[in-house]
């Protein structure tokens, strides 16, 4: 990673002035050049009303908030290894959770408050709050404040002060604050308020015997601190706070199986790494950097039966993906179904490091998406298109087109009117597909064919005409011979040895029929990594390095 140390873009160096004081609980390689993740785990619509975590490995948390370098500063700490951060509202704990729907016979956490009084520093508050049985410290601010008590309303709040003889004032909390407490009981533990400027960080303690904390939350486990915050005072938005390689430990279990071989996972490590290194942004309006969905990478915490992945991101700590000295943007996809494509006859930007490449490799393992076609009629095609909101009469013939590849490049559908509708790229694909008829097109390699043709001219790719199509035969590795039937996917022998191939039009032409046979393999957008590939080539005993610069051109790995 050194040489691309004096390369990188600004962002990335701000984040470099952090690590000049690591934190022990969240120690990151020191070489990392973006060490800390913040990964958005509930937030917008699904932001939530409570939010428990519980120790799997640990004693405690250290309660307090991330600054501007992202570091945790810790206010105070507590030994229960189970707490909800509460935003300050009245909260009934249901079914495990704290809700804000009323229930008569469930524990409560009121909205209202008793102040005690400002104190100089924590320990002060401690002390005047650990004078009442329910007090508790707060933090707002900059400033500590002594409190007890947790009612429903304000003339409660009131009648307690009197009742239990308290100089203190009934209050509620502004509408940024969140509230600690001992889950499943009204027990406050800690009170924050940061303003606009600051979140309530949560940093779990390691455990006694000295293990690293692992935290549950919502049925899974997670490695790091959590970070809260109310958004113009509404729910909280849940962040998880992890070094960049507990990021990734986080994502290569969930989108490659851990049984797969080690330098395949190693390749998905790096890809992973490097991907968030590219996208660190994307929900900065959030307040973090990645979610943990599809929409960045599936990023579902600890997978504590998958010591494997762990081992791969270890091994290739601090490594990345890297062209012309930036960080590259690393798509992969399941399988190729044969060839990877050029991004831009995908997506619409040109990348110089997203080339489509021949993949001798994959169709050595079973992908289960070798082989994939449906039918369509033409009221079928017809109806989907007008569904989709074209203004279409009868289709009667759909032009395809391919890439270099073999892979889709357009479809173009004229009606019985002659008007035509062209659809190119990964809208070449995603158009075919129908809820209604329960078909989904998985990749970009496929073809279109007249499904009801006695002789339909058969081609190998975009390589030409291999002849007669009635009796065609393949020899697979075994040396077992088949016959291959209708269209689709043709087992042929190579100088390599033997290769399944598309079958079907070519470099495109007119296709006018009743019944369309739509006929493809792979799932995914085909643009990078076939992740099935990486498996194959593993298993032939390549390293990491080797698979990544096989599916990206040019790249650096270091
Ligand atoms: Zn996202």
């Amino acid at each position: 990673m050194k040489g691309i140390l004096r390369k990188l873009r600004l962002p990335v160096l701000i984040l470099l002035l952090g690590l000049l004081s690591v934190p022990v609980s969240v120690a990151a390689p020191a070489e990392d050049p973006v060490p800390y993740v913040r990964v958005g785990l509930y937030w917008g619509d699904n932001a939530l009303e409570g939010a428990n975590l519980l120790n799997y490995a640990g004693s405690g948390y250290e309660l307090g908030y991330f600054d501007g370098d992202r570091q945790f500063v810790p206010l105070m700490s507590t030994d229960e290894k189970a707490v909800s951060m509460l935003k300050d509202w009245t909260l009934y704990y249901v079914g495990g959770q704290y809700v804000s729907e009323a229930s008569s016979d469930a524990v409560r956490v009121g909205c209202y408050h008793i102040r005690l009084g400002e104190c100089g520093d924590y320990e002060e508050a401690a002390s005047l709050a650990a004078e009442y049985e329910d007090g508790y410290t707060a933090w707002m601010n900059g400033k500590w404040y002594a409190f007890c008590g947790s009612y429903a309303g304000l003339a409660s709040a009131e009648e307690a002060i009197a009742a239990r003889d308290i100089y203190g004032s009934a209050m509620t909390a502004s509408s940024r604050c969140v509230t600690v407490v001992a889950t499943g009981t009204d027990k406050v533990i800690f009170q924050f308020d940061g303003g606009t400027e600051n979140s309530l960080g949560v940093m779990p303690r390691p455990s006694e015997e000295g293990e690293r904390p692992v935290t549950w939350f919502r049925g899974l486990k997670y490695y790091g601190g959590f970070q809260y915050t109310r958004r113009d005072g509404g729910d909280l938005t849940v962040v998880n706070f992890v070094t960049m390689d507990d990021y990734v430990c986080g994502v290569v279990p969930y989108e490659m199986s851990p049984s797969w071989p080690l330098e395949a996972l190693k390749a998905q490590a790096v890809s992973a790494r490097t991907y968030a290194a590219v996208h660190l942004g994307q929900h900065a309006s959030y307040g973090f950097d990645l979610c943990n969905g599809t929409c960045c990478q599936a990023y579902r915490g600890v997978d504590v039966d998958a010591p494997v992945c762990e081992e791969a991101v270890r091994e290739t700590s601090g490594v990345y993906m890297t062209y012309e000295g930036q960080f590259a943007d690393t798509y992969y996809h399941s399988c190729d179904g044969g060839a990877t494509e050029n991004s831009e006859n995908v997506f619409y930007e040109e990348i110089p490091y997203l080339r489509g490449v021949k993949d001798p490799y994959e169709s050595l393992v079973t992908t289960g998406y070798e082989s994939w076609s449906y039918v369509y009629t033409a009221e079928e095609i017809t109806w989907i298109l007008q569904q989709k909101g074209y203004n279409c009469a009868r289709i009667v013939s759909i032009t395809p087109t391919y890439t270099e590849m073999g892979n889709i490049l357009s479809l173009k559908f004229t009606d019985r009117s002659g008007v035509s509708w062209s659809f190119s790229r990964s809208r070449a694909s995603s158009i075919l597909n129908s809820q209604t008829y329960g078909r989904i097109i998985h990749s970009q390699r496929f073809t279109v064919t007249d499904a009801d043709s006695e002789q339909p001219d058969l081609f190998v790719n975009d390589a030409g005409s291999v002849g007669e199509t009635q009796q065609l035969w393949a020899v697979d590795g075994s040396g077992h011979v088949q016959n291959v039937g209708e269209g689709g996917r043709v087992t042929v022998i190579t100088a390599s040895g033997t290769e399944t191939v598309n079958v079907g039009g070519g470099s495109g032409g007119s296709v006018s029929a009743d019944r369309y046979l739509v006929s493809g393999s792979g799932w995914g957008h085909n643009v990078g990594m076939s992740q099935y590939g990486a498996k194959a080539m593993a298993e032939l005993g390549c390293g990491y390095e080797e698979i990544l610069k096989f599916y990206y051109s040019g790249v650096d790995v270091g």
